[in-house]
Order: C-alpha cells, then structure tokens, then sequence
C-alpha cells in the first residue's frame, strides 16, 4: 500500500500517467488521445479526443448492469415524503425530461437555468442536461430576484426549470414569484419557462412562456432519449460564484475530466463505491451538491439521498434515522450543520444504529476544534475536514482514506490532494518555510475537474485567478494558509473581501450595491464578523442620506428594518446582516480607502490596529457607539 506523500508526488511527476490510468474508471464512447492539453497556460485541456457524457456514466451504464439497484433516495422530512428511484428508473425519468426540454427547444450548447427546490425533478434536469449536452446552470433557492436577474443574464438561458415552492422549517419557500421577477428585471428572456407544480402554493402560468411539466411528462413518458456523446472539454455546467466584484463569476466546469475527478476522489477520498449509499446533505445549488449529492455518487454506482428539510425536523435524529434506515456509509455535510447538532441532546444520534458510516466529511467552512472533536467523539469514527472551493469541484485538502488512513488531527484539514501541486506562498511570490502563513496556491496546471474558465469570459478567469504574482504563474485561491512541520495544512481565512456565512460564499461588495439601492442610504461598507454558529455574519455599517431618518430610536430600527428587507428581496435572507448601523461617517484613510480590518476588528471586539492613516478619528467613536447600541 502506498502512503498520500507518495501517491501526491506521482500525480504530480507523471501527470499524464496517473490521470489516463484514473481515467479508465469512466465509459469513454471515443478514446481520448492526448491526457493533457497544456500548449495555452493556464488554460488546461484534460482527456483531448475524448467523446463521453456525465449521464451516461451517472446512469446508463448502471442502469445496463443493476436496474434494479437503488440509484436515488428522495427524503422531504417537509412534506412526509419519501421516493425510491432505482437505476432503470432514474434513466427513464431523465428521458421523459430530457424529451420535454427537446421539445421546447433545448439542443447541446444551450443553457438551461434551474431554480429549484431539493426535489428529485431538480436531479432529472441536471441529468437531462448532460444526457443531451446542454449546460445547465442551477441557482440556489435562497437567492432572489436582483441575483438570479445577474445570472439569467450571464448565461442567457434558453429554458427555465423552476417549481412553485419548496418547504424548510414547515414554511414554504415561494420560487415562482422571485423568478418572475427576476425575468422583468432580467435583459435576456428565456423562451420558455418549464414549471414543476409541486401543488404547494398556487401560482399563475405565464401565457406562452410557461409550460407545465406534468403534462409534458404523459406525452414523453415512453420517451427514449439517447445520450448525445459529448467532446470531453465540453461545458457540463455553470455555476455562479461571488469574489471581489459585484458580479458573481460562472465558473465553466468540462464534462470528461469533471467525470473522472469525481469517480477518483469516490474511491481515494470518500471511501464509496456500488451498491453504497451516500447522504450529502448541502443543496444542488451550490458545488458540493452537484459533486456529491447528484454526480460523484451516481458515477460509483452509489445510492444517493436527496433530503429536503432543516436537521431539526422533527427532532434532531432526523439526519440520524436517515442513516440507519438507508445503511449510509458516506456522510457529507458542513461544519455549520454540525455545531447546530452540537447543541442538541447527542441521544438523538445515539439512539440510532450508525454502525454502516465509514466516515463523516465536512466542508465549505473553516472547521472549529471544538467541533471536530466533539463530532468524532459523539460518532467514534474518523470526521474527515475537507477544503475546497467552487472552482476546483471537488477537494483540493483532505485526508484521503482510500489511499492510506493518515491521523487526523483537529483543525486542519490535511493534505494536498493527489493532482494539486499547492504551495504556500510570500506575497513577494518565494514559497513559504513550514509554519509560516501565507497565500494557498496551486501551481498550474489545474487538475481535472477544475473550472475551465470563467463562463464568455476568458480573459477574467486568467486576471482573476492567475495573477497573484507576475512569476511564477500560480492559481491564487484567496485563502491565507500555513503547513506545519508534518505537512498537515491550515486554512486561515480569505486574503479578499469574501465572507463565508455557513457554509455559503457570499460577496461583501453585492450586499453593499443591495444596500445602496435603498433610497436613504448613501454610503455602506459590509464586513463580516465572527459567529459561533455559522462562522461568519455580515454586519452593515450605512451613512444616511439625510440625519433626520435616524433621530430618533424608532426611527433607527424602521429604517434597518427596510434596510434588510430590500436585501432579502433583491439577494435573498442568506445574505441578510446580522444589523445595520447608521453613522453619519465610515472610517476611512486620508486616500479615501474604507477601513475594513479595522470595522471588523471592532465588531469582533478586537484591537482595529494602526489607525495612524485615519481621516477623521470621530468616526471610530461613531462606530463604537454605534455597535454598542441595541435595538429597540
Ligand atoms: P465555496 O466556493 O462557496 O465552496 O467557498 C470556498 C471557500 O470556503 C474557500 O475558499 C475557503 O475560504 C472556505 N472553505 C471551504 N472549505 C473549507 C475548509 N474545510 N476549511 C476552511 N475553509 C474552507
């Protein structure tokens, strides 16, 4: 048996050797003939030649051998429902949608947008997509109508797939209004807008825009759709992610090197593979849903379970229960759903017999010591800490069990992963000591899996990521890190303005353009501040147009309250701040540069630092004081 040190090394000295020998664990239609296409840096072209399809090797080739072997396991803890697909199943509800989204026009090349709930037809559309090759670009239901706008825009799609609502907390969550919306704000119109009636709140259909799905599905249900075999640098998907600007980036993920990143990393990470089940509990609508709920399972043959619903409800066993019943052996979910669990009486896990689960994997977030500690304790089994980001797809550090069971140790999450030549680096561009924190890069180029570009926008994915320094070219991930004397790496928290509020990536600079768009507001910085629960919050700091909205103390709580409405109706409630204080000046340098570090250094209770470059020191008494008061 090898050990990770050794694997790393010889993915990275013969590239090509380790990645055609990972890539004979997909169907290939064509043999590719060239692993790695390298002439353009940093652009990477894996498996050149190649002709495959993420479908096919998610559903047919296991529906061909095993159609009867459990493929997909839905769970509404919301509605008391529970659905059971097996392979041969899942293949003809992929078809049926696949056939309606052909009849409304849909052909390889377009984007299909999907805006949904954690429902089993949000799978189907996702599979449908890569069966017929077009990219699909799934939006998160917790975001509104100004961001979901910014994404029709950016991908122009020619079909909508939505559903009227979804369900949390024993709420329903409407989808079809904010998707109308967005489409009035929108430039581009999607021609048609494909509905799923989940008969949770009524809506009215769009004439001539909206179609419903039921019908389509009788008219399509002995539908057979072949896959349409696919160039393996073909786009899957686009998935929008938020940085320093206020435009999020579609981050263009390929089909081939996606498929064989994801069916390696099953084995050498996730420890999974046929006739297994799998739980990730995140949500479609970000990375680690596509990678773990939907494709990487499906590849391995596994069952996935698809769970809509809090990990509360009914009780805090739920998540638990899931696992017995289901004889779950991989278990992904967030540090943050983890300290909500913590809080609850660990009877609800132990009264459940786990003893099928290999390991739990938590990602997304820094994990906290405390956590991690208790979480391995409660569950006596290895809780894998895995770091990663929405460009790469999958991980990039993480202890690899597959491959050699390593210690795992609090608070770090391990190793580099085979593929990734990381490096912790100086800001002067030298490679870093051991101990030593610096900027966490990966030396190009990237391994299969990883964004391909930034989706129309070739010339951003190169400025964005690639130019940390002029020499040597590296992949900055925006992430301060440091690798301690036994190679185990630590993530210290971005080197940008991003925040990460449970798990989700959220971007300082969109919450503030929302912000401004309130008519009273003149000026806002947004920062994000510690939180014991979900890592981070944002807090808003806001300069009003005219001193009378704030004289009095109602007046302060009327106007934060409409501050953070317009935020939950034009971004959605998970970028809502924690507050909005009002002052009549933001701290800020002589050069009219804002003090962030020195706001958040405030908020958190910490020293601001050297204020020698403060234009107007009032400001920071202003903002003390501010922070100090509590709502009416
Ligand atoms: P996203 O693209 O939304 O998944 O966010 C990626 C970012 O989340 C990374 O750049 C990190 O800042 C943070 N992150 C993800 N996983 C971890 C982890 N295991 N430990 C610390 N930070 C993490």
């Amino acid at each position: 048996m090898t050990t990770c040190k050794a694997f790393h090394q010889e993915s990275l000295d013969d590239p090509d050797a380790f990645w055609s020998r990972e890539a004979r664990r997909i169907d290939w239609h064509r043999p590719f003939v060239k692993t790695l296409d390298y002439s353009r840096p940093p652009f990477a072209k894996w498996f050149v030649g190649g002709q495959t399809n993420l479908c096919h090797n998610a559903v047919d080739r296991h529906a061909a051998t095993r159609p009867d072997a459990r493929a997909l396991v839905f769970i509404s803890s919301e509605t008391d429902s529970e659905i059971v697909y097996s392979f041969a199943q899942l293949k003809r509800e992929v078809m049926r949608m696949a056939a309606a989204m052909q009849s409304l026009g849909v052909v390889a090349g377009d984007r299909v947008l999907i805006y949904m709930p954690m429902i089993p037809e949000a799978t189907f559309a996702m599979l449908a997509c890569a069966r017929i090759g077009a990219i699909h670009s799934v939006v998160f239901g917790g975001f509104a109508s100004a961001s979901l706008a910014t994404r029709i825009d950016d991908a122009t799609p020619k079909l909508i797939v939505s559903s009227d609502a979804g369900m949390r907390g024993g709420r329903a969550v409407t989808y079809k209004p904010l998707l109308d919306e967005a489409i009035v704000l929108a430039r581009h119109k999607p021609a048609k807008v494909l509905m799923i009636d989940r008969g949770l709140v009524k809506f009215s259909p769009v004439k001539g825009r909206d179609v419903d799905y039921a019908s389509l599905r009788e008219r399509f249900i002995d539908a057979q759709v072949p896959v349409t075999w696919l160039p393996s640098e073909h786009p899957s998907y686009i998935l929008y992610t938020s940085g320093t600007t206020g435009k999020p980036k579609g981050i263009v993920r390929d089909t081939g090197g996606y498929a064989v990143a994801l069916a390696a990393s099953m084995q050498y990470i996730f420890c999974g593979g046929e006739g297994e089940t799998m739980f990730c509990t995140s949500d479609i609508g970000w990375v680690v849903g596509h990678s773990y709920i939907v494709y990487g399972p499906l590849i391995a043959g596994m069952c996935t379970i698809m769970y809509e619903g809090t990990p509360l409800r009914p009780d805090a066993g739920i998540w638990w229960q899931i696992v017995e019943k289901y004889k779950v052996s991989v278990m992904f979910s967030s540090p943050t759903a983890a300290r909500v669990l913590k809080k609850h009486d660990t009877a609800f896990m132990h009264k459940h017999d786990l003893s099928t689960l290999k390991h739990l994997f938590l990602a997304g977030e820094p994990l906290d010591q405390p956590t991690h500690e208790w979480m391995t304790r409660e569950l006596g089994l290895p809780v894998i800490d895995n770091y990663w980001q929405t460009e790469t797809g999958w991980p990039i550090l993480a202890a690899m069990p597959g491959v050699e069971k390593t210690e795992i140790r609090y608070g770090t999450p391990s190793f580099p992963v085979y593929g990734y030549d990381l490096k912790i680096f100086r800001e002067d561009g030298t490679v870093c000591d051991a101990d030593e924190k610096g900027i966490v890069a990966i030396v190009p180029p990237l391994p299969p899996g990883c964004l391909t570009t930034v989706w129309g926008d070739d010339e951003r994915f190169v400025s964005t990521y690639f130019s940390l320094f002029r020499e040597p070219l590296v992949y900055s991930s925006f992430d301060w890190g440091i690798r301690d004397k036994d190679g185990y790496h630590y993530i210290l928290g971005r080197t940008d303005d991003v925040i990460n509020v449970a798990g989700h990536r959220l971007g300082t600079r969109e919450i503030e353009e929302a912000i401004q768009g309130h008519p009273a507001i003149a000026e806002v910085a947004v920062v994000g501040v510690a939180d014991p629960l979900k890592g981070q919050m944002p807090m808003a700091f806001a300069v009003v147009k005219d001193a009378a909205l704030i004289a009095t103390p109602q007046k302060r709580d009327e106007l934060e309250k409409a501050v953070l409405k317009q935020v939950d109706t034009s971004l959605g409630a998970i970028a809502r701040p924690s507050r909005v204080h009002f002052l009549t000046v933001l701290p800020k340098t002589r050069s009219g540069k804002l003090l962030r570090r020195s706001i958040q250094a405030l908020a958190e209770g910490r020293d601001p630092g050297d204020l020698t470059t403060i234009e107007d020191p009032a400001a920071l008494e202003q903002l003390q004081q501010a922070l100090a008061r509590t709502p009416v």
